[in-house]
C-alpha cells in the first residue's frame, strides 16, 4: 500500500497519530483554544486565539483589520493546532518524561464569509462553542456589530490527530529501580461561577452556567 503524503501527515511516532473525523472533530469540539500560524513577510506568528467548528470547517473570527484577520481574509496558508492536556506522565528517567494529550494540527487556507445571516450563524457556533445553548438567551446582535466582525473558514481537509495515553515508558532495565513513576492526571474544571457586581437583582443563573463542565459541554451543543 502506498505511504500517505502530505503535510498533515505524522511522521514521528505514527502510531500515535489519528485521522479519524470523529477523534479530529471532538477535539476541536473540546478545545477552547487554538493557536494560528502564518507567515507575513517572511515573519513567522503564532496568535492564540478562540475558534468553532461548522461542520467540515474551523471558524476563526475577529475585529476587521487585524494583521492575522487580514492574512485569512487574503485565502493565504495557515496552520492550526488545537491542544488538549491530559496530564504528566513521570517516569523513572528525565528522558522518557512525557505528557499525556491529544491535538489537532490543521494546515488550510481562509475563506472569508461575508453573507450577513452565514456570519450572524457563524457568530452563534463561537459562543454556544464555549457556553452552549447560550446564544439565544443574549441581545441580538446589531448589523454594526456583524459589520465589525471578520470570519473566516477553513476547510477541515488536510488534518491530523496525535494522541498519548497510558502510563510511562521507561527502559527495560529502570523498571527496577527504586524511583516512584506514574501518571498526574490533568484536566480543565470549572471555578466558582461569579455573578457580576452589577448583575440586576432578581436574574437567575441559566443552567448553562450552573452546570457547565468544560470537558463535556459541547456535546449539547
Ligand atoms: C502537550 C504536548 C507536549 C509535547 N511535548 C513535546 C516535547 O517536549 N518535545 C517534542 O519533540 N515533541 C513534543 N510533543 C509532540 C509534538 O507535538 C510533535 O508531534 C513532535 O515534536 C514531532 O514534531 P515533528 O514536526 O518532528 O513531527 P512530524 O511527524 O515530522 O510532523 C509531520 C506532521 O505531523 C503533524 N503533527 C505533528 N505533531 C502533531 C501533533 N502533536 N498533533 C497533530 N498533528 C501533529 C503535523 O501536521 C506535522 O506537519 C508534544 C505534543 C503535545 C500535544
Amino acid at each position: 500500500m502506498a505511504k500517505p503524503e502530505g503535510r498533515h501527515i505524522v511522521k514521528r511516532l505514527p502510531k500515535r497519530a489519528d485521522y479519524d473525523r470523529e477523534t479530529i472533530n471532538a477535539i476541536l469540539d473540546e478545545g477552547m483554544i487554538c493557536h494560528v500560524s502564518f507567515v507575513v513577510d517572511g515573519q513567522p506568528f503564532m496568535i492564540p486565539t478562540i475558534h468553532a467548528r461548522d461542520g467540515d470547517h474551523v471558524l476563526l473570527h475577529g475585529l476587521k483589520g487585524g494583521r492575522m484577520l487580514k492574512h485569512l481574509e487574503a485565502g493565504h496558508d495557515v496552520c492550526i493546532a488545537v491542544t488538549l492536556l491530559d496530564g504528566l506522565v513521570l517516569a523513572r528517567s528525565a528522558f522518557h518524561h512525557s505528557m499525556n494529550y491529544r491535538s489537532v494540527v490543521l494546515f488550510g487556507k481562509g475563506q472569508e464569509i461575508t453573507d450577513e445571516e452565514a456570519k450572524m450563524a457563524a457568530m452563534k457556533r463561537f459562543v454556544d462553542h464555549l457556553t452552549p445553548n447560550r446564544w439565544d438567551s443574549l441581545r441580538p446582535v446589531t448589523d454594526k456589530e456583524i459589520k465589525a466582525t471578520s470570519i473566516v473558514a477553513i476547510s477541515i481537509d488536510e488534518v491530523a490527530a496525535k494522541v498519548r495515553t497510558g502510563p510511562p515508558s521507561d527502559d527495560d532495565e529502570d523498571y527496577e529501580l527504586p524511583i516512584w513513576a506514574g501518571l498526574l492526571p490533568l484536566s480543565l474544571t470549572a471555578g466558582e461561577v461569579e455573578d457580576d457586581p452589577v448583575l440586576n437583582a432578581g436574574i437567575e443563573r441559566p443552567d448553562h452556567v450552573e452546570g457547565f463542565d468544560p470537558a463535556t459541554r459541547y456535546k449539547n451543543s
